[in-house]
């Protein structure tokens, strides 16, 4: 990889020593271009600080002023609080932060610091505040660094924006704080904006049609911004920046799975098409018609088809890759589904038998449970084609499962399977189209982001006629009133699932545990009916037994955790309560929620919660039954960074700037640049591409060449 001066080790800028590259380096500061994208994580506005003798309690106020004097006060209760006495040209106020008396070693006499926090009536009115930062060591300290006096800072002593009129506050550390990160910078600004015109990428003309700024005029106005809107102005710059080269990554994979190796161009006759369309009990929603359009015209095109089906729960994608896999058979193909558990696999397959039934199209499942002389037989037939659809578990392609010719692979439940057993199927020869459904509905834009290799459709409307389930928010209070009401739905034959955050009682947690409330239940509440216990340590065949007993009627409640299996459908199970439901995420509650109803009697969900009222989480969850909505809700509660812990599993993207709900409409631009830089040299192999090339190197190292996303 080609080095830059910005590639400089950080210590060769001026103001950082060994000791200090030493702390930087422990921040992930290594390079000198490391220092100079670490921009600042808040602005403050000079108009919005209110003077110390406009300070009032109950408001939330961004204040600053000297530090006058200062200590550390015990209470009582053994907390340690530290206070520091602030003055302005107008006033004094206190400052306390509980718990904090490592602060006294931090803040000095004379240091202008800024705060931001509520302000508290306690022996007076006092700021406690949620941050703070320091603008400028104390007078005295400044004259022990003579060497640096380019440091604006340092120089006239009341200097109560450093830049302008935004307070600028950079992440420290107790190592490298503020005062020191807004030194660093004022003394090697220029040189490193100098450097970094060399990494501008987007020619003038791309940059207005994106309405962004050059870079280094926007990592210029990051670290000393005119006003709050220009820094925002300039964040998207940033944005856009991580964003194309995630997706230009994506397009590199894509084009591995799309472009080196030929796609079956499938032609279409219609005769089993036709055929289905004729017998099916209903007709297609408006949303699969179009979907199944996006889905034809990749199979008949010479480019393999990688896309990804997206829709709630109930939104009909299993017709569409009914369709999806007639058309490969039509064509002289077969066709496999691949669902990630058998119980999933075999109610596919007497689905899919059913849609099926009386067309010429054989159907085999093919599960890890069948063996010996039937299991030779089923793998015969579809090694021999007489099998056009096989159905069953990822063991369907990872096994020496042989097809005759296999010519599209769909992947239900794609969540429940890595991305590398995507690609593996990539890797066959010949290579299927792939289809991967999702029922975990998400913003677009987060889609294209997090699957940018991938094309996406979305169903994005429901069947009509769909009872939708009612939810209903009830505190602990209600818990006798709604088990009696469940125990008299059990006793009309409905069933019911019971749903707990944890499988067994602990001290710390105090929450309600399967285990304890299983026994509760079976002895007391739903006394006389079949109960059951299923959670994560139950062993493989024993929840497959339980499930099975449950989806035949035999067992009328499930008392569980979160391992309920995801798209099994138990027509009889018209309700389900969630305990402690402050524990669960929101797209998490809805999953669950799908459960229920899924029958022709209406379903019912109750959430027992502590503060289920007062959560916003909660509220919209009794609100909306539309997973796209909820996705939403969920990603702007939490924030991207949760989201996708919860969500992804351990997907990490790295975006550092890039946030999806600011910066959500410059996904597909990222995308559409990127994949037409792709496909039009692949390896990035041409000169005028060499820049981008290191820039994706210098991200993405050793991954930047092959996948690594996920
Ligand atoms: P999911 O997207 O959750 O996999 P399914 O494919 O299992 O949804 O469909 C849910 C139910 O809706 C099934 O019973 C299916 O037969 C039915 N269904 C699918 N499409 C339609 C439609 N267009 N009209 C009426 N019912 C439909
Ligand atoms: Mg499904």
């Amino acid at each position: 990889m080609s080095l830059t001066p910005l590639d400089k080790p950080v210590q060769f800028l001026k103001g950082v020593g060994p000791r200090r590259a030493e702390s930087l380096a422990r921040m992930g500061i290594l390079t000198a271009r490391d220092l100079l994208y670490h921009v600042p994580r808040r602005y403050d506005d000079a108009s919005t600080i209110t003077p110390l003798s406009r300070v009032e309690v109950g408001m939330d106020v961004t204040a600053v002023g000297v530090v006058r004097n200062k200590g550390v006060v015990p209470t009582r209760s053994g907390l340690r609080i530290f206070q520091a006495v602030i003055r302005d040209d107008t006033g004094i106020i206190t400052c306390a932060w509980p718990g904090q008396p490592w602060l006294d070693r931090t803040l000095r006499v004379g240091d202008r610091i800024l705060v931001t926090g509520p302000v508290k009536f306690f022996h007076g009115r006092q700021i406690q505040p949620r941050e703070h930062t320091l603008l400028a060591r104390a007078p005295a300290e400044r004259r022990t660094h003579t060497a640096i006096s380019d440091n604006p800072t340092a120089t006239s002593t009341p200097d109560p924006a450093p830049h302008g009129t935004i307070f600028v506050s950079y992440p420290a550390s107790e190592h490298v704080p503020q005062w020191i990160f807004r030194r660093l910078v004022a003394q090697n600004l220029g040189w490193l904006l100098r450097q970094v015109r060399g990494d501008e990428y987007l020619p003038a003309a791309a940059r207005d049609a994106l309405g962004l700024p050059e870079l280094s005029a926007a990592l210029d106005t990051l670290h000393r911004p005119a006003s709050v809107d220009h820094a925002d102005a300039a964040r998207r710059r940033l944005a856009f920046d991580e964003l194309f080269l995630l997706q230009l990554l994506q397009a590199r994979v894509r084009h591995r799975a799309t472009r080196e190796r030929p796609g079956i161009v499938f032609e279409r006759s219609n005769r089993l098409i036709r055929a289905l369309h004729d017998s099916l009990p209903f007709t297609l929603t408006g949303a699969q018609v179009r979907v199944l359009r996006e889905i034809y015209a990749d199979m008949a095109s010479p480019r393999r088809m990688n896309r990804m089906l997206q829709g709630d729960v109930g939104s009909g994608k299993t017709p569409v890759a009914l369709f999806a896999m007639l058309l490969a058979v039509e064509g002289g193909y077969q066709a496999a589904l691949m669902a990630p558990t058998e119980i999933l696999a075999e109610q596919h397959a007497r689905r899919i038998r059913e849609f099926l039934a009386g067309l010429p199209v054989g159907v085999e499942l093919l599960v890890g449970s069948a063996t010996g002389r039937r299991r030779a037989e089923a793998r015969a037939r579809v090694a021999g084609g007489e099998a056009r659809l096989a159905v069953g578990t990822h063991a369907l392609i990872q096994e020496d499962v042989e097809f005759a010719a296999l010519g599209l692979a769909v992947i239900d439940e794609q969540q429940r399977f890595g991305v590398r057993q995507r690609l593996a199927l990539a890797e066959r020869d010949p290579a299927p189209d792939v289809l991967v459904m999702s029922a975990t509905p998400i913003p677009r834009s987060l889609a294209m982001a997090l699957h940018g290799d991938l094309d996406l459709s979305v169903l994005d409307e429901l069947p009509p006629g769909r009872r939708p389930v009612t939810t209903r928010l009830a505190g602990p209070g209600d818990r006798a009133e709604v088990f009696r009401e469940v125990a008299d739905r059990l006793a009309r034959g409905e069933q019911a699932y019971v749903v707990y955050p944890v499988i067994e009682e602990s001290e710390e947690a105090r929450l309600r545990s399967a285990e304890t409330e299983y026994e509760r239940l079976r002895d007391e509440d739903f006394a006389g009916h079949e109960v059951a216990l299923l959670h994560g340590r139950v062993a493989a065949d024993e929840k497959d037994r339980i499930m099975r007993a449950f989806l035949a009627g035999e067992i009328r409640a499930l008392v569980a955790t979160t391992v309920i299996e995801v798209g099994i459908d138990v027509p009889g199970a018209t309700v389900m309560v969630i305990e402690n439901a402050e524990r669960f995420g929101l797209s998490q509650l809805h999953q669950l929620r799908g459960r229920v109803g899924r029958g022709d009697r209406g379903g019912l969900c109750v959430v027992i919660s502590d503060g289920a009222a007062g959560s916003e989480r909660l509220r919209v969850f009794a609100r909306t039954a539309d997973g796209f909505e909820i996705a939403a809700a969920d990603l702007r509660i939490r924030g991207q960074g949760d989201f996708f812990g919860a969500e992804q599993h351990g997907h990490r993207t790295g975006l550092r700037f890039a946030d999806i709900l600011a910066h959500g409409d410059l996904v597909g631009p990222a995308r559409d640049r990127a994949r037409s830089l792709v496909d039009a040299d692949p390896e990035l192999g041409r000169d005028e591409n060499a820049l981008v090339r290191r820039l994706l190197e210098q991200r993405y190292g050793d991954r930047a060449g092959l996948f690594g996303v996920g």
